[in-house]
């Protein structure tokens, strides 16, 4: 997904017509949302209760006609609201949400029966949901666009949110960071939406969540598949470091990225988040309430302090993303320029609490950065693969003995002149920088059999999911 940002709306349109528009737009597919998900639960609920035979289908239109009635018994204008059209299909994240909300309450009871007893709530949408913006196969035909470079530069859209006419609009184009630019880039040069180029799939328009005045279009794009000259037998593994943030390695030993190559990336976003816990601390020290004390106790001051807050959780997350952009490109860059054809990394399933004091520290943005390579990889023909990362960091990369007390609480205590203590093979005395020494493992094609094989060996028990790395 690449995300771009309106610059302004073409032509006559005011911006504040514009954004009125949108919100209203945005304020039904809220409502829709919503209902959809109350109409699916009532629907269940008098299933399971006997009331009706089958679950019925919901149709889009028939809750968009409901929500029609709604809101004209709220007291609005039909005339209002005939410029807005239904949303065509229903957009991805309520059919998920209804999936998963209707797998919930036929696979558990007592959900289904908190939710009768008015002791669980049913999932709600909040109010600044992404807008979809409807894309016609063969919008061209219509006189419609899709995103286009026009004679005087700039790129254009029409947005389907609406009746003709649609609302067009202008994109921005300078300043764009490098990977949303090269993308830019490949949709325009494929304005036949042709196979064999990057492809316009759907849109979404999001309000900026920190700037109400900006807003964002999400373009999701098909990219054709690669033919590479990647070797797959060449494999890069990467590995969550604790004395720098990744640490990547080739199986073949003919090269490694680590500490020198993410350090100073890992450096700036380390200094923005203690920034950011002093700023957090210094703000919350003024209420009477801290954070845990009672939510209806606390007045409007606490709430304020928090918005701010919030705002700067905002700034960090932003910055967490780019840095793991910036990580997975370098990644990719890596396995490209040595002709590796797949990549290796750790599933975090069995990945416990063993994040925490590294730097990325968080389940969720080791999840986005795999996901973030996982995509970049894909783009390169390059084959993502994720193995049992169990004993990665205790196995000598050379003659794979197990170390087994290689641990964190070993690597801790037996600190050299501060650093974090190197893996010393006790068998063959191979010695390693523990970071390159696990992503040496998660290298190698198979690695878990490895482990496996050398565990019995070794006489060492292997439980099912234990988080040993
Ligand atoms: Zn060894």
């Amino acid at each position: 997904m690449a995300k771009l940002e309106i610059l302004k709306p073409a032509g006559e349109m005011k911006w504040k017509e514009f954004a009125d528009l949108l919100r209203k737009v945005r304020y039904r597919v809220f409502r829709l949302a919503n209902l959809c998900v109350s109409e699916k639960y009532l629907q269940f609920h008098q299933w399971r209760t006997g009331q009706i035979d089958a679950l019925p289908k919901l149709s889009i239109g028939k809750l968009n006609k409901r929500l029609r009635d709604f809101l004209v018994e709220e007291g609005e204008k039909n005339e209002s609201q005939n410029r807005i059209c239904k949303n065509g299909a229903l957009p991805s994240y309520i059919v998920d949400a209804l999936s998963k909300y209707k797998i919930g309450a036929l696979t558990s009871k007592s959900k289904w029966q908190g939710v009768v007893r008015g002791k669980t709530a049913l999932p709600t949408f909040r109010g600044n949901l992404a807008i979809p913006i409807r894309c016609d196969h063969s919008p061209r035909k219509a006189g419609l666009r899709r995103l286009e470079r026009i004679s005087n530069g700039d790129v254009e859209l029409d947005l389907m949110v609406c009746l003709n006419p649609y609302p067009r609009v202008v994109l921005k184009t300078g300043k764009l960071d490098g990977s949303a630019l090269a993308v830019l880039n490949r949709l325009l040069d494929n304005p036949e939406q042709s196979l064999d180029g990057y492809r316009q799939r759907c849109f979404e328009v999001c309000q900026d969540r920190n700037d109400p005045k900006r807003w964002w279009l999400h373009v999701t794009y098909d990219f054709p598949a690669v033919e590479t000259k990647a070797n797959k037998e060449i494999v890069v593994g990467i590995d969550v470091g604790w004395a720098c943030p990744l640490y990547v390695a080739l199986n073949n030993g003919e090269a490694r990225l680590g500490y020198w190559h993410f350090k100073p990336l890992g450096e700036r976003a380390k200094s923005l988040e203690s920034q950011h816990l002093a700023r957090r601390r210094s703000m919350l020290r003024g209420g009477k309430d801290d954070l845990a004390g009672d939510t209806a106790r606390s007045g409007h001051g606490r709430r304020r302090r928090l918005k701010a807050t919030e705002i700067l959780a905002g700034r960090i997350n932003h910055a967490y993303d780019t840095l793991n952009h910036q990580f997975a490109k370098s990644v990719v860059e890596f396995a490209k320029n040595h002709g590796a054809g797949t990549i290796q990394m750790e599933d975090l399933g069995g990945l416990k609490d063993d994040l925490q004091g590294t730097l990325l520290g968080q389940r969720w943005r080791y999840f986005q950065l795999q996901e973030f390579i996982k995509q970049k990889a894909e783009e390169a023909g390059i084959e993502v693969r994720k193995v049992n990362p169990r004993y990665t960091s205790r196995r000598c990369s050379k003659c794979g003995y197990i170390h087994v007390d290689f641990d964190r609480k070993y690597r801790d205590t037996h600190r050299e002149n501060g650093k974090t203590a190197r893996f010393k093979c006790p068998k063959c005395e191979f010695k390693a920088d523990p970071d390159y020494n696990a992503a040496k493992n998660l290298a190698n094609l198979d690695i878990e059999a490895l482990i496996k094989r050398q565990c019995r060996k070794q006489g060492i028990a292997v439980r099912g999911d234990e988080a040993v790395t």
